[in-house]
């Protein structure tokens, strides 16, 4: 009841069990899932056990003991359509953003969604996701998905002239696309935010360039028998753009 006091309500459960003894197993259970409930809550309202745990449960109730089918047959093997780059940012998930069922994409995320050129010893956790996807899995498609208010393409516009970094890991990696922050630059006199939306995009066409650096993804390029797709996901308007590798010949198509 809206304003009771906790005391109040545990004098009334009480009287109602001294009255009622054969409800105390009821009672005891109740009790016990409410306790769960309010560890669950914790201080700061978030518990992230039971965030993993009520999504599996989601996930496993409406989809996967509803599809049978569709999860038998992933038992028995992959063979995705496409292998996609995406952006590790928590908004531009591929599969959600593109529908992409289990088994339809196979998806490497990493910062700002780049694609480092061909090199065993650097980038070797790049090169054995590519090298499967297309020499094991025989993906057709490779689209590389940049995407609006992209903090690693914000970062690479930001590092100086002169280069000097301050992290880790984080400007070194977006330098990868550095050729596409040249092109940026001296293409226009541009603010700094549209500059930025414009390197999203040039930076999805250096990854693509770089593909071409692994002699497998060359192959089957010459063979037809893969398409490289540029992308750029904008979840400001909620639009998406989708082009192929030649960008000047195959005019844009967005939706
Ligand atoms: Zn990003």
């Amino acid at each position: 009841m809206a304003g009771e006091s906790y005391e109040e309500a545990i004098a009334e459960l009480t009287k109602l069990l001294s009255e009622k003894a054969d409800l105390g197993h009821v009672a005891a259970a109740k009790i016990k899932q409410l306790t769960t409930e309010l560890v669950a809550v914790g201080s700061d309202g978030f518990n992230p056990d039971e965030r993993i745990r009520s999504g599996f449960e989601y996930f496993k109730k409406e989809k996967f003991l509803k599809k049978p089918e569709l999860y038998g047959e992933l038992a028995k093997g992959q063979s995705p359509k496409f292998l996609v780059f995406a952006c590790s940012d928590s908004r531009v998930c591929p599969s959600y953003v593109l529908n992409f069922q289990p088994g339809e994409a196979f998806v490497v995320r990493n910062i700002a969604n780049m694609v480092p050129p061909y090199d065993k010893s650097k980038y070797s956790g790049t090169g054995a996701a590519i090298e499967y996807a297309v020499v094991h899995l025989k993906v057709e498609n490779i689209v590389v998905i940049g995407h609006s208010c992209c903090g690693g393409i914000k970062g690479l516009m930001s590092i100086p002239d002169d280069g000097t970094t301050a992290s880790d890991f984080i400007e070194q990696w977006v330098q990868i696309c550095n050729p596409a922050k040249s092109k940026v630059k001296e293409a226009s006199n541009s603010d700094f935010s549209e500059q930025c939306t414009n390197l999203e995009k040039e930076a999805v066409n250096v990854s693509l360039g770089n593909l071409l650096t692994y002699p497998f993804v060359r192959d089957a390029v010459v063979k037809k028998t893969i398409a490289l797709k540029g992308a750029h996901y904008d979840f400001v308007n909620g639009a998406f753009e989708l082009w192929d590798i030649d960008f000047k010949i195959s005019p844009s198509v967005s939706f």
